[in-house]
């Protein structure tokens, strides 16, 4: 009976979205292999067909060619993905509250008893809804019904694409997190997967069956109330009023007039964007391990580069350093360039920084010795590239 008195949580994932919104515009390419992500040089998202011959994500645009010379290979068009987004968001909202948008193409959502009483049940109420998103958006989401945010997520993986898994008992979590590998749990960090396998945890059901006081210690706080969330206990609020210091990445974008070919002009929009794009992360208290940096041509082209970088930051000077390794390439256009953006990708809370990485992370970050860091990367990416942040080219 308790079950019909509480709210659940919905989870929609766009399948394959960026092809998919491509597929909108041009109908003809419906069954054939297509890729996005010519602009970025490397796959980033494939059509079912596509990933049937053997197009893996981040597969370099020029094998493809070599390899698959029938796949047709697009670029990005993001107004067009934002758009579709935005009309799912809208289609949600007429069906629920409480709508999250998690990312252009994912939400989360929170479903009301009596919503759910008015379609009949479960299964009725996301029959209507996926209908409809089909109807008028012209493309797939899977979908996860659940009592938790984390199952949720995990839920509308399981029968991707174009699948409605629900979990509405108890034994329906327990199938669902017994196929679920570890190396596939939202919200478990890449480092960490290795040492919950050497616990022995293979599984999302081994993983809510491992000691919660071990965890504790030795992982982090946010895997216990992963875990918790996994055992059916609602932690992660659904909220359409996002926490900032839960976003997952942070950009400063800049336009300028008019378009130049000026490296250094370049260069200087690009460290402004670095250096206000970290304002934001040290106000919230986040740190990053992955950037991006993009020029925009006065044709409208994407041109991006991404670093990672081996510890977690959010130094200017840093990041800085890291991205100037790319600088050149990028240059290489030969393009008049309309404006560029620096975007911090991987952010965690500074206190949730994953503890496996090194001991020294800690101190890092505690004491603000940048030179450490700094030395690892020197380690990682050759020496003569680090320069302090207070040498770079500022003066122009
Ligand atoms: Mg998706």
């Amino acid at each position: 009976m308790e079950k019909e008195t509480k709210n659940l949580v919905l989870h929609a994932d766009g399948d394959s979205f960026f092809v998919a919104c491509e597929l909108t515009l041009r109908p003809e390419l419906q069954g054939k292999p297509v890729i996005v992500g010519e602009d970025r040089g490397i796959a980033v998202a494939m059509s079912k067909e596509a990933k049937k011959l053997g197009v893996t994500r981040g597969m370099p645009i020029f094998k493809i060619k070599k390899l698959y010379p029938e796949v047709v290979i697009l670029p990005h068009h993001f107004d067009l993905y934002h758009e579709i987004s935005s009309k799912m968001q809208q289609i949600l909202l007429s069906y629920c509250q409480i709508v999250e948008v998690y990312s252009i193409d994912e939400c989360f959502a929170l479903v009301e008893p009596a919503e759910i009483k008015y379609f009949g049940n479960e299964k009725k109420f996301l029959t209507e809804l996926k209908n409809e998103i089909e109807k008028t958006l012209k493309v797939t989401y899977s979908f996860g019904l659940a009592r938790t945010k984390a199952l949720a997520k995990q839920a509308s993986k399981l029968e991707k694409p174009n699948g409605v898994v629900l979990l509405l008992s108890k034994d329906d979590e327990i199938e669902a997190l017994k196929k679920t590998s570890i190396d596939d749990i939202w919200g478990i960090g890449k480092q960490t997967i290795p040492r919950l396998k050497n616990k022995k945890i293979k599984t999302a059901y081994d993983f809510i069956n491992f000691s919660e006081v071990e965890l504790e210690k030795y992982f982090s706080a946010s895997l216990v109330d992963l875990q918790k969330e996994l055992k059916g206990e609602y932690i992660f609020k659904v909220t359409d009023q996002a926490d900032p210091r839960d976003q997952k990445s942070i950009q400063a974008t800049s336009t300028f007039r008019p378009a130049s070919t000026d490296s250094k002009i370049i260069w200087r929009e690009i460290s402004e964007n670095a250096e206000r794009a970290c304002t934001n992360a040290r106000e919230l208290k986040l740190v990053t391990n992955k950037i991006s940096f993009f020029i925009k041509t006065s044709d409208f082209k994407y041109y991006f580069e991404e670093i990672k970088i081996p510890l977690y930051t959010r130094d200017p000077g840093v990041i800085l350093n890291a991205l100037e390794l790319k600088f050149p390439k990028i240059l290489k256009v030969g393009k008049k360039i309309r404006s560029t953006g620096v975007i911090l990708h991987n952010l965690f809370r500074e206190e949730n920084t994953p503890r496996d990485l090194f001991e020294e992370q800690i101190k890092v970050l505690e004491n603000g010795k940048i030179e450490e860091v700094a030395d690892k990367i020197r380690a990682k990416y050759g020496r003569g590239m680090i320069k302090r942040a207070a040498s770079l080219k500022r003066k122009v």
